[in-house]
């Protein structure tokens, strides 16, 4: 089809706002001429940055001479062409376009059913198979969207609309970027993208972001997301609301995941009295009915029967997640048969079992073997062909990416794991590796957002070099985020493109959000953002988990340079409030000055988190020196501390309370979260205070 009209090849590169051809190829009719040109200068200014992120060796751009004129003063003679038997994704990639020229220009583009082409046609159409990734052509009469797969042509569309200004940063109207322009002109241009990872994942977690699950369905998918995890929802929520949500899923070809922490429910509590030898015994040699199961008992039949009526009622899950409870240790079974078995031994054996009721069940789908906390380690054991690697290294230093040799901690406790687990799957079970990460995790971060510039897109090469299928993100906070968090950006562009520049990502992110005004002052808040939170959010080379709560750092020199890093994040963040102002004296009234407005209050809840992390880690450090025998010192400052943590817990908490409307479903559990931490400083404290009145 290209032919017909004749193709230059001219790669470009965007300097300075125009255009350098350096490379021309004639075919055709064409005469090939090298220009400086301002074709591309008269879109960008009126179109902010009009180009997309195209950094990647899997995106591929080559614009010609000439420029198409979609739409002008208003006017359009174009139509949306789609084959008879258009998949869903193409369908919705034509009903975009429509919505999204017609919110630019208030011009109104047909969508026509249609066999054979004619002008002034926008053609979308796709193959089947094959990765995620499209052919986006303009040439003066035509615009062709081919999809690579039918996600892909609506991801084409997606990048047409992106050429044309549009972004999609968060939920909601005030989330994405729509231009107003009362003419659109491209250039002529083939455009080729390919997906660095075959699915891109983001888990859906904590009830409260289902109550607008719709609108994520929509974002996520137009960050190119094309696979959701619903996390820790119901059987029966999904089976009363699936019928509102397959539909949008399904015009998206989402792919589905499905689960959580609810082995144990497989296996009802009730049966104790009748057969305690179903149940784990402690350490202490009694069967105990608390987490799991003795997984070398009965317990595996009445399991096995659970799973079939659960897997036979959603067939339109594809990944099942059937996990154990979320322990770091001590939740399988001491008795004399299972004693020499590791905790991940025994959830293999759990889940080898289930994974044999999945098969004749749902044949497509697999089985989640949950690597993470105390079943991190290689099991012994060969997994099932349809159990998939579901690698969650929850402790892992974020600071550095997985394979940083930097980091000890990544290294030494992560690295040799995961390359076993990594040949084991490769070798008996196939079928798929998902490589999961934390990188929007309120609980880990302390409902902080830390933009993790160098993390994200280093992992998504690394573990794109492994061949590693699936690419996944956890979400997850107690509140509505306010304000983009820009690691889900960072993470959706580097899964769909794992050769992202995130300098460049950032800054496009700050101008097109911010405003251009605003853009360079954000540009510089968001990495002073990131090199506070590098440090606090280390894992190296502290041992054991470094961010829950409960879990200050454990050894005494670990701990002094924990209290340091949080001083230093502190510090740093003392400074970003006058440089918000900054950006917001510079941004006109309106969209800008609003999203400057949300960023202040996420930066407020920042410093409200560093400082109770201070008082924290300085506060039980001080704390247990105490109680240990230290002296009386260091009790009083541990006590006084530990007041201020409280404090701190309670303005976190009050922070939420200004946003009712937004934040009112969350409150509660925002409270009792926040609450948690003033538990744990006031059960020190009394110890402490007994421990000094003991010794008085
Ligand atoms: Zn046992
Ligand atoms: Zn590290």
């Amino acid at each position: 089809m290209q032919a017909a009209f004749g193709v230059y090849d001219c790669r470009f590169h965007l300097q300075d706002g125009f255009v350098k051809i350096l490379k021309t190829k004639l075919t055709n009719w064409a005469v090939a001429v090298v220009v400086a040109a301002s074709f591309w200068a008269v879109v960008v200014e009126r179109l902010p940055a009009a180009v997309g992120d195209l950094t990647g060796a899997n995106s591929r751009r080559e614009v010609s001479l000439g420029q198409t004129d979609l739409v002008t003063e208003g006017k359009s003679d174009w139509k949306i062409i789609l084959r008879p038997n258009a998949t869903g994704p193409e369908t919705l990639a034509a009903q975009e376009l429509a919505k999204y020229i017609r919110a630019i220009t208030q011009a109104e583009l047909p969508i026509i059913n249609a066999a054979s082409p004619g002008p002034h046609e926008i053609m979308v159409d796709s193959a089947e198979g094959g990765r995620d990734g499209f052919d986006l052509t303009v040439t003066r009469d035509r615009i062709t969207i081919h999809g690579h797969t039918p996600r892909g042509a609506l991801y084409g569309a997606y990048q047409l609309l992106e050429d044309l200004g549009c972004r999609w940063y968060y939920i909601g109207q005030l989330g994405e970027v729509v231009p107003m322009a009362a003419s659109l002109r491209l250039p002529h241009q083939t455009t080729t993208q390919s997906a660095s990872f075959r699915e891109r994942s983001v888990m859906v977690a904590y009830p409260f972001y289902y109550d607008r699950f719709e609108e994520w369905i929509d974002f996520l998918a137009k960050r190119r997301i094309n696979n959701l995890v619903i996390y820790g929802q119901s059987l029966d929520w999904w089976k009363s609301t699936r019928a509102r949500y397959l539909p949008l899923l399904q015009a998206r070809n989402m792919i589905l995941e499905f689960g959580g922490h609810i082995l144990p429910n497989f296996v009802p509590r009730q049966l104790f009295e009748l057969h305690p030898e179903y149940f784990r015994m402690n350490e202490k040699g009694e069967r105990v009915k608390e987490h799991n199961f003795c997984p070398n008992s009965g317990a595996l039949e009445v399991l096995k029967n659970g799973v079939r009526e659960y897997f036979a009622q959603l067939p339109e899950i594809t990944y099942f997640h059937v996990w154990a409870d979320d322990l770091t240790d001590g939740g399988w079974c001491r008795c004399p048969k299972c004693r020499a078995l590791s905790p991940a031994d025994q959830n293999l054996i759990a889940m080898n079992a289930v994974a044999e009721v999945l098969a004749p069940v749902n044949p497509q789908a697999s089985l989640a073997l949950l690597t993470y906390h105390d079943t991190g380690k290689p099991p012994n054991g060969a997994p099932a062909t349809n159990l998939f690697l579901f690698h969650a290294p929850r402790e892992r230093c974020y600071r550095h990416a997985f394979n940083d040799p930097a980091c000890r901690r990544n290294r030494e406790e992560y690295g040799p794991d995961w390359q076993d687990l990594h040949a084991l799957f490769s070798k008996t079970a196939p079928r798929t590796i998902h490589e999961f990460g934390y990188y929007t995790d309120g609980l880990l971060d302390r409902e902080m957002q830390p933009p993790q510039l160098e993390t994200i897109p280093a992992d998504a090469r690394y573990f794109r070099s492994l061949g590693v299928p699936v690419h996944q993100n956890l979400m997850v906070c107690f509140r509505d985020w306010r304000s983009p968090p820009f690691s889900l950006v960072l993470f959706a562009q580097s899964a769909w493109d794992a050769d992202v520049n995130a300098d460049a990502a950032l800054e496009n992110f700050c101008r097109q959000y911010y405003g251009a005004a605003s853009a360079g002052t954000m540009t510089d808040y968001y990495r002073k953002v990131d090199e506070a939170c590098a440090r606090l959010f280390s894992g190296d080379p502290i041992t054991g988990p470094y961010i829950d709560m409960t879990w200050p750092p454990l050894e005494p020199a670990m701990r002094k340079a924990k209290i340091a890093d949080a001083q230093a994040a502190k510090k740093i963040h003392q400074a970003l409030p006058a440089q918000l102002e900054q950006a917001l004296k510079a941004a006109p009234a309106g969209r800008f000055a609003e999203r400057l407005r949300r960023e202040r209050e996420v930066c407020e809840l920042h410093q409200l988190s560093l400082e109770l992390a201070c008082c924290q880690f300085e506060g039980q450090f001080l704390g247990w020196q105490c109680v240990g025998g230290s002296g009386r010192a260091d009790g009083l400052r541990a006590v006084e501390l530990l007041t201020d943590g409280c404090t701190w817990a309670d303005k976190i908490i009050a922070w939420a309370g200004r946003f009712p409307e937004e934040q009112k479903n969350y409150l509660p559990g925002w409270e009792s979260y926040w609450s948690s931490y003033s538990k744990v400083f006031t059960d020190l404290q009394k110890r402490v205070r007994e421990k000094l009145s003991n010794e008085k």
